[in-house]
């Protein structure tokens, strides 16, 4: 019986998945990149240089049995993906996890360990020559940035802008307040409701005085800027439509099982995970890595001649870790009687501390540190 399952992109869910799967099929991983990329790590491995090698796992230790190609997906049919290189893979399961985009540093732009990191020490020894950091983007990353940057040098002055009202309105108004208070006691200035009249006048990420003014009439001189804001979904490789239709927003439309809906119907074979996907939540690793349990029980069930059972459901209510450096920090889990609030020595411990160095070291090997 045939059983090559093509995962198309070596993120958290995809990398999951493989793993999962070495055993049970043969697997081939395709990504461009030469190792898989903790996420979660990037903010931190900009301030602090010494411990960004943290932040990747190569794929020659991740995946023990399986085949990595280092390539990227142009096109993909019900029966393979055509690669930039112009190579067929042919597959008789599909997991399409590709992920999303975002402004560098959160998201990192080159493709091997090697260049990344030399971007990183370029972009630390310019943020580190810049008295004033102005970051566009006061979600999740924007303030995580302005925590990491305060940690390691507390007499920066940092303003986050935001046209938003509220930061993180979908949260208990508790942890919001918390919140307001930890951005206080580090001296980090948060202008809500308001955006810039024009962009800074020099290149995100690249130390360069500017001043901005802000629609409230506002001048902020700064040295550094960084841009906070702007997912977008990894799916160019799908528009030509010979798989699936994407949804306006470019996210693959996918069943309770997550398996994608094709132009005349369910793929029995093909599946989507992560942040690729339409499920209705935020976009999240944790997610991402939940999607990957569901479909690697499903193709096994496939494998064995079982029937497919397992289904993914979003949570009721949203959950999030912010942390502000590796002390501080907020967040909200849920919990059987709703979402709570958790102090900030929770948010470290989780999260804080290690970004999740010691979780995916445990799960996927060594860190190219
Ligand atoms: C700074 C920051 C901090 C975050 N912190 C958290 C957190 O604490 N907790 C949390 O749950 N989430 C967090 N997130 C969100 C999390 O990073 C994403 O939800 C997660 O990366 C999604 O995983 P994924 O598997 O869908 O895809 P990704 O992790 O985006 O991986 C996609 C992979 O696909 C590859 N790829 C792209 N296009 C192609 C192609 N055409 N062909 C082949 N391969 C391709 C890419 O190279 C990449 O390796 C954070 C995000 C940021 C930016």
């Amino acid at each position: 019986m045939s059983r090559t399952v093509v995962v198309v992109g070596g993120g958290y869910g995809g990398a999951a998945v493989a793993k999962a799967l070495q055993e049970e099929a043969d697997v081939v991983l395709i990504d461009p990149r030469d190792a898989f990329v903790n996420v979660a790590g990037s903010l931190r491995a900009l301030t602090r240089p010494d411990w960004a090698g943290n932040m990747f796992f190569p794929f020659d230790t991740l995946l023990t049995r399986g085949t990595v190609i280092r390539d990227r997906a142009v096109s993909v049919d019900p029966d393979g993906v055509t690669l930039a290189s112009g190579r067929r893979v042919a597959a008789d399961y599909l997991v399409l996890a590709t992920g999303s985009s975002y402004a560098y540093p959160a998201r990192l732009n080159a493709d091997s360990v090697d260049e990344a990191l030399d971007d990183l020490r370029q972009t630390h020894k310019e943020l580190a020559s810049a008295e004033r950091v102005l970051i566009l983007g006061a979600g999740p990353v924007g303030l995580e940035l302005a925590g990491e940057i305060k940690d390691v040098w507390p007499d920066k002055h940092v303003t986050i802008v935001d046209p938003a009202e509220r930061l993180l309105p979908d949260f208990e108004s508790e942890m919001r307040d918390d919140l307001h208070r930890q951005l206080d006691e580090l001296g980090i200035q948060v202008r809500l409701g308001t955006g810039l009249t024009a962009p800074p006048t020099t290149e995100a990420s690249r130390a360069g005085t500017f001043t901005a003014t802000t629609t409230g009439g506002e001048e902020i001189t700064a040295d550094i800027w960084f841009r906070a804001f702007g997912l977008r979904v990894n799916s160019d490789y799908l528009t030509d439509g010979r798989l699936t239709t994407l949804t306006p927003q470019g996210q693959v439309s996918v069943t309770e099982t997550l398996n994608v809906h094709g132009p005349d119907g369910i793929l029995g074979h093909v599946y989507a995970i992560g942040d690729l996907t339409d499920v209705a939540e935020d976009k999240m690793a944790a997610y991402a890595l939940r999607h990957a349990e569901v479909v690697a029980q499903n193709i096994t069930a496939h494998l064995r001649g079982e029937q497919v059972a397992a289904t993914y459901r979003p949570m009721p209510d949203p959950m999030i870790l912010i942390p502000l450096g590796s002390r501080r920090g907020v967040g909200q889990m849920p919990t059987p009687d709703g979402p709570a609030v958790i102090p900030a020595a929770t948010v470290s411990e989780y999260k804080g501390v290690d970004l999740f160095t010691g979780r995916f070291t445990e799960q996927f090997g060594p860190t190219a540190a």
